[in-house]
């Protein structure tokens, strides 16, 4: 049975362009600054997105914390997205690495208030921590991948700005965003100081992300990879993918989001699932279990024993992720395994769950 791994797009196999250009990739000591397949990322990277400089990091995760410690000084305030990724999936690293608590406001689909943006800045007083730093996420991980509409960035990024305040995006999956709506990439962060984007995941690449912003940010910013252990050396032959990855992998996006839009219409005809359509908007699936018989914990084991892993993101609710790896004739196959997985419902093995 072949696998069809709905699990995350972090799950994709480098090409062979990829394993072909990173056995020819010229390196160097990219800590001196001398891997010359590393500055060519480094450096198309900030073309592509209009911003100075580029920093090549081996984590997504990484990147976010490399930002918000550049952005920030010990005992500052960060404002986040109640369900953004750094502040519910990054292991408490704005408190363990830069030292600076959190004031998480509640968005829509990813989508913070801008008023309250504005009401959460601090103003200057010696009671108060200083806001150091606004985030914003997109595609929105949570709410299964919804593109934060673009005026409410700019909304967002102009409140903070106003106040003299830097904004932060965790664009993780920005390139899916600019595809979904056919805009250049640039345009969509254009609004934001400094962006993190993911090589690894729907482009492809084996490893390493990318933080994008001015020279002098971008500078400072190194200075702090170091610090988190995150000087790679001959790190061209990592770079050479995230080339092929960023020159190659992006237009193929709207592959995955069709994939997407046909798994949802097709799994919310089954008995027992729920998808809400309006968030099925680049290459993420929510599913909620509507049957009794399961919950999250033991749909995913059930489906992950019938040759569909997914993940479950909640007590009743799974998240299906397309990616290049998943071809448009592997739809019909998940969805087949899946309506017989519901059909049959669960065994005593797949029963057993952490909500339980
Ligand atoms: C995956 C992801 C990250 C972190 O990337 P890693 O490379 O897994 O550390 C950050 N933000 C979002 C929104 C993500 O989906």
């Amino acid at each position: 049975m072949k696998i069809i791994d709905l699990r995350s797009d972090t799950v994709t196999l480098p090409t062979p362009e990829m394993r072909r250009a990173m056995f020819e990739a010229e390196v160097g000591d990219d800590v001196y600054g001398e891997d010359p397949t590393v500055n060519q990322l480094e450096a198309e990277a900030a073309a592509m997105l209009g911003k100075e400089a580029a920093l090549f990091v081996p984590t997504g995760t990484q990147g976010n914390q490399i930002a918000i410690m550049t952005h920030t000084t010990r005992g500052d305030e960060v404002i986040v997205e109640a369900e953004s990724h750094v502040f519910y999936y990054e292991v408490g690293g704005i408190a363990a690495l830069s030292g600076c608590q959190t004031r998480p406001l509640p968005g829509v689909r990813g989508a913070m208030d801008p008023e309250r943006v504005s009401a959460a800045i601090r103003l200057d007083n010696i009671h108060y921590p200083r806001t150091a730093l606004v985030c914003v996420e997109n595609t929105h991980n949570r709410s299964g991948g919804c593109i934060v509409p673009q005026a409410n960035i700019e909304a967002v990024a102009e409140v903070a700005h106003s106040r003299g305040v830097p904004v932060h995006m965790d664009g993780a999956r920005v390139f899916n965003a600019a595809v979904a709506q056919q805009r250049p990439v640039a345009e969509l962060v254009a609004p934001v100081d400094s962006v993190m984007f993911c090589l690894s995941k729907g482009l492809g690449a084996p490893v390493g992300s990318m933080l994008v912003g001015s020279r002098d940010f971008i500078a400072k910013a190194r200075r702090n990879r170091k610090l988190l252990g995150g000087g790679m050396r001959q790190a061209g032959i990592l770079a050479a993918a995230g080339l092929v990855a960023l020159r190659t992998m992006v237009d193929r996006l709207a592959e995955d989001h069709e994939n997407a839009r046909r798994l949802a219409i097709a799994l919310g005809a089954i008995e027992g699932l729920q998808v809400e359509r309006e968030t099925v908007q680049t290459n993420m699936v929510l599913v909620d279990i509507r049957d009794p018989r399961w919950d999250g914990p033991s749909l995913m084991a059930a489906m992950g024993e019938a040759g569909v892993p997914c993940n479950d993101v909640g007590p009743r609710r799974i998240r299906l992720v397309t990616h290049k790896d998943i071809a448009a004739a592997d739809v019909p196959v998940a969805v087949e395994r899946i309506a017989a997985v519901l059909k049959a419902g669960p065994t005593a093995a797949s029963a057993r769950s952490v909500y339980a």
